[in-house]
């Protein structure tokens, strides 16, 4: 019922997001945990994600959460770089994050400039 989210901070990309979630998995409400370029933090060598996972922890934990999502999304302020680098820093993020929660499910989402939704990645 209850999926996890890691997102940007963009108010632009919430709502897609939520929906596009909600759209194609059976998932009711979506526990978003946002950062400034949340793709870009999550790959990068000397973030400190400590606070993230508990966040992360209490989805799963107290709301039964089984499908953690990551996104990354064009026109990022927050981590502007360019689309093929969004690309491979969700994919980075996706496998930290399996790494860390095995037994759940990791999907990476793109968001592009017309606010579509992809799925790119789901391990
Ligand atoms: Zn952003």
């Amino acid at each position: 019922m209850f999926a996890t989210c890691l997102n940007c901070i963009d108010g632009r990309v919430q709502l897609p997001v939520i929906n596009w979630i909600m759209g194609n998995y059976s998932i009711k409400y979506v526990d978003m945990i946002t950062e400034a370029g949340m793709d870009g933090y999550l790959a990068g060598k000397y973030s400190n994600i400590t606070d993230i996972l508990k966040k992360v922890e209490i989805s799963i934990n107290l709301h039964g959460s089984k499908n953690i999502f990551i996104t990354g999304h064009h026109d990022c302020a927050g981590n502007p770089v360019d689309d093929t680098t969004h690309e491979k820093q969700i994919t980075a993020a996706v496998y930290l994050i399996k790494k860390l929660f095995p037994d759940l499910n990791i999907i990476g989402l793109w968001i592009d400039d017309n606010f579509t939704v992809e799925n790119i990645i789901e391990i």
